[in-house]
């Protein structure tokens, strides 16, 4: 079996990954807050953790890997957002994730074996924060339950490398009265008015964000899973939070074995901001005609673990190589298994650069099988996501049949063949493009009913 070594930002090592149990290797990422369009930092996580979910399954078996992804449904950016739009929040928090599901799927994630939503598990967290009570880990007070972080103060913060004391130093933690420790975090919060709630025994109120997560996985997983993912943004405070939960309710060798954490995207040397003009949802770049698949690769061309950056530049090298390893796969069915050298990449900690260099080697051999196989295991080249290409390479030929017609038409009446130039003006009329004289020559777009047999008999 190939052995798999993936660094474990636990550790801080890497380490050759060995699952509690082969048969059932489990996998959870924290998924998106539903309130929006996933941004195209959003999906960097999904199509890191997408592919290693891609290479488990390579080596333990489709039937061997369940990965869940959460959906936060409830949290306080969807009430404001439901405050001003009128909606519910449930019409708001259903409709992102049909959004979101859509636009990953066009980057060609395969959607999670699960994907819980956090308020399907409501119980199950108030089950928990129970528990942390009874144990001396977490107090109510005020309608709130937090976790007391003085009871797991020689743990908390090992994730992320701090002590307790330097993160009340230097954190801009909200103080409140009825906080013990300024770190302590919420667990349960009261809810009033149009806020979302639910009876429980600290009245009526929601959860905060770090229990979900605890609680789902326990209920999904067990209390020892192997992989927790997650963007390096949510190492601190919201792993380390999870962490402190579920171990010190489960016990201290409990929850996540290997945690993983994917670094920061950003777009052209800066990072996202909506006030630099540069912040982009997924469909946003779909909509500017940008393939999934070619965002998919851009995406993977590099590490993980380093931070990315989304240019231009990139996508079109992206876009030039997969049109090329397209037209040499075009018609081939993947009969083989991905090249030992393609997982081998993979399985050094996901080294998807090494993986798509190994890509281009096949491709300058003519592997053509070798090249569709293997591509497969980063979900490129793949059925599902193709046809861009070609539509674009048609979308081309229309382009020049159209500057020919009108070359044609301009001859006609250079020749004074006016029946040839009226049945050209007609033609492209019924075939739906919209050919306009102007000042600076000719200029034609096609109408929403653009018929290209239509155009095609015109010559
Ligand atoms: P959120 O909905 O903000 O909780 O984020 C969902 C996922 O996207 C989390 O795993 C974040 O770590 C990740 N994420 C958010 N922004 C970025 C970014 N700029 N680059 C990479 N990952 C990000
Ligand atoms: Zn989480």
């Amino acid at each position: 079996m190939t052995e798999i070594k993936l660094y474990n930002t636990k550790t801080r090592k890497k380490e050759v990954f060995s699952p509690l149990d082969a048969d059932k290797v489990r996998m959870y990422v924290c998924g998106p807050t539903v309130y929006d369009r996933a941004h195209i930092g959003n999906a960097r996580p999904v199509v890191v953790f997408d592919t290693l979910y891609r290479l488990l399954r390579h080596v333990y078996g489709a039937d061997h890997v369940t990965y869940a992804r959460n959906f936060t449904d409830v949290d306080d950016k969807i009430n404001a957002k439901a405050a001003e739009t009128g909606r519910s929040i449930r019409d708001i928090t259903d409709e992102t994730i049909g959004w979101y599901l859509d636009d990953m799927g066009a980057l060609g994630a395969m959607e999670p074996d699960e994907a819980p939503r956090a308020t399907e598990y409501i119980p199950e967290m108030v089950a928990m924060i129970e528990e942390l009570i009874e144990k001396g880990h977490a107090y109510a007070a005020e309608g709130h339950v937090l976790f007391a972080v003085d009871s797991w103060k020689e743990h908390y913060g090992k994730l992320s490398g701090r002590s307790v004391d330097d993160m009340i130093a230097g954190a801009r933690v909200e103080v409140a009265p009825y906080k013990r420790n300024p770190m302590d975090f919420v667990m349960w919060k009261p809810s009033k008015g149009d806020q979302p709630g639910w009876e429980s025994p600290w009245g009526y109120g929601r959860p905060g964000w770090h229990i979900e997560c605890s609680a789902m996985s326990r209920k999904l997983f067990g209390e020892k899973f192997d992989i927790h993912g997650g963007g390096l943004d949510l190492q601190f405070p919201h792993h380390e939070n999870e962490i402190a939960q579920s171990c010190a309710c489960c016990g201290e060798d409990t929850f996540a074995q290997v945690w993983m954490h994917n670094e920061m995207l950003q777009v052209e040397g800066k990072k996202m901001s909506k006030s630099l003009g540069n912040f982009f949802s997924v469909r946003d770049l779909l909509d500017q005609g940008y393939a999934g698949e070619v965002i998919r690769f851009v995406y993977l061309s590099t590490h993980y673990s380093k931070p990315m950056d989304w240019t231009e530049k990139k996508a079109k090298e992206a876009e030039a190589t997969l049109r090329k390893w397209r037209a040499l796969t075009d018609g081939i069915e993947p009969s083989m298994s991905a090249a030992s050298t393609v997982v081998d990449a993979l399985a050094d900690d996901l080294n998807t650069a090494g993986a798509i260099a190994v890509l281009h080697e096949l491709a300058g051999k003519g592997d053509a099988a070798g090249l569709k196989a293997s591509a497969a295991l980063l979900g490129l080249l793949s059925d599902d996501l193709g046809g861009w290409d070609a539509a674009i390479e048609t979308s081309g030929d229309v382009a020049s049949l159209i500057e020919n017609l009108l070359e044609a038409r301009k001859e006609a009446r250079a020749n004074k063949d006016f029946a040839r130039a009226d049945a050209l003006r007609d033609g492209f009329a019924a075939a739906g493009v919209l050919v306009t004289d102007t000042a600076e020559g000719v200029v034609w777009e096609l109408a929403s009913d653009f018929d290209a047999s239509k155009l095609e008999a015109l010559q």
